[in-house]
């Protein structure tokens, strides 16, 4: 793992353009270019050449970020921001007794007693057996799992919101359940984006090469639907040795558009998409909306704005991700739609959090899947 004195040169390559000013949801609000990049590097820079400490006030700067990704995408000299701020942030915290207490808590003993713990939460609760209603499918149905033709092998990357709201197994059943796809699931550690998000590098390998190892397996793609794990799995070729590559892995919409499967709604219904900022590739989308009868797609303004939620991000700055979803909740309002669908569950707490801020009852939020599980009929 390097660290922050070997980015020295590629932090000395920003020319202050203030290109990333223009693409940062956060600036955007602040104004405040420390909330930046441009801002961000130059104080790293100073860390670098030891003009400045690596302080409390650095790391309340460096928190103050979405890990978006979107001022990279905008700058001229290509620089990694996020690479950049996550080392800087590994640096800080290896100075200070609250990593102590985090690295404890994402210890993956804790951690993934955590996720069972909230998994046996939500399967006893009444918003799991209301949820099972709805798919009318029960308990027993859900054990036989999707083994077809075996046309397809698809390895299926669940992520830790999954397993805790475990849904999306149905979800799947449903749609593929005349599909000749073989899913595969493997018991894969958390993404790591948590361990990244707070500087926690040494728990971040040990969940990556557990996935890594997991992967050494023959199949054909690797499938997420949580845009954050989809751009945390691809991340790791930047650290590790592997072979996540972007046409290896995909997201279950482009596997629903590569299968071509139809969806039949009884009743006509309004939808509107939010792309999460981590999700690539969108194109599948608009294909499948048009594999739906009685399904009317209306894209709202910015549908690619972030949801303001990026994990702990929330937590740490809620004024600022308040703003941010209540944004999102007016361009959602303004399409009048039924559902909004996105393809992170991460972003689904984000634009609940906006639909609650702006008053927005009408408007359900969901993911693909689950929109696609409730069509009357999959073929
Ligand atoms: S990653 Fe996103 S929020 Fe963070 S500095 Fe870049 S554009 Fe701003
Ligand atoms: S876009 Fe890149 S080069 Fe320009 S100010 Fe931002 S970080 Fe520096």
């Amino acid at each position: 793992m390097k660290t922050l004195k070997d980015y020295e040169k590629e932090l000395s390559k920003c020319s202050k353009c203030g290109q990333c000013q223009v693409a940062c949801p956060i600036y955007k609000l602040t104004k405040n270019d420390c909330t930046v990049s441009r801002g961000k590097f130059i104080m790293l820079h100073g860390v670098t050449q030891g003009e400045l400490k690596l302080s409390k006030n650095i790391n309340k700067y460096l928190d103050m970020c979405l890990k978006c990704g979107k001022c990279s995408d905008f700058c001229p000299a290509g620089i990694d921001a996020l690479e950049i701020i996550t080392c800087a942030k590994q640096e800080y915290m290896k100075t200070t007794f609250l990593s102590k207490i985090i690295n404890f808590f994402q210890s993956k003993l804790v951690f993934s007693n955590f996720i069972k713990i909230g998994e046996l939460i939500f399967r006893h609760s009444e918003q799991g057996l209301l949820r099972n209603k709805t798919l009318g499918m029960t308990e027993c149905e859900e054990s036989s799992y999707i083994t077809k033709e075996n046309c397809l092998s698809v390895m299926y990357f669940k992520g830790c919101v999954n397993k805790v709201l475990p849904d999306s197994d149905k979800y799947l059943k449903k749609i593929f359940e005349k599909s000749d796809i073989e899913i595969i699931t493997p018991d894969f550690d958390c993404c790591g984006l948590p361990f990244l998000s707070e500087g926690n590098l040494e728990r971040f390998e040990q969940s990556a090469k557990t996935n890594i190892a997991n992967l050494n397996t023959s199949y054909d793609y690797l499938v997420t639907d949580c845009a954050s794990c989809e751009s945390t799995l691809l991340s790791y070729k930047k650290y590790f040795d592997c072979n996540i590559t972007s046409e290896k892995l995909l997201n279950w919409g482009d596997i629903i558009a590569l299968k071509d499967l139809k969806f039949e709604f009884k009743h006509p219904l309004k939808v509107t998409f939010h792309k999460p900022c981590h999700l690539k590739n969108d194109s599948f989308f608009e294909k499948i909306i048009q594999n739906c009868t009685n399904v009317e797609y209306i894209k709202m303004n910015d549908y690619d704005e972030c949801c303001g939620f990026a994990g702990s991000f929330a937590l740490k700055n809620r004024g600022l991700s308040k703003e941010i979803s209540k944004n999102k909740a007016l361009n959602i309002r303004n399409t009048n739609a039924d559902y909004v669908i996105t393809s992170c569950p991460a972003c689904i707490l984000g634009l609940k959090q906006g639909l609650f801020l702006t008053g927005n009852k009408k408007t359900k939020v969901v993911s693909l899947l689950e929109f696609l599980s409730i069509a009357d009929k999959v073929y």
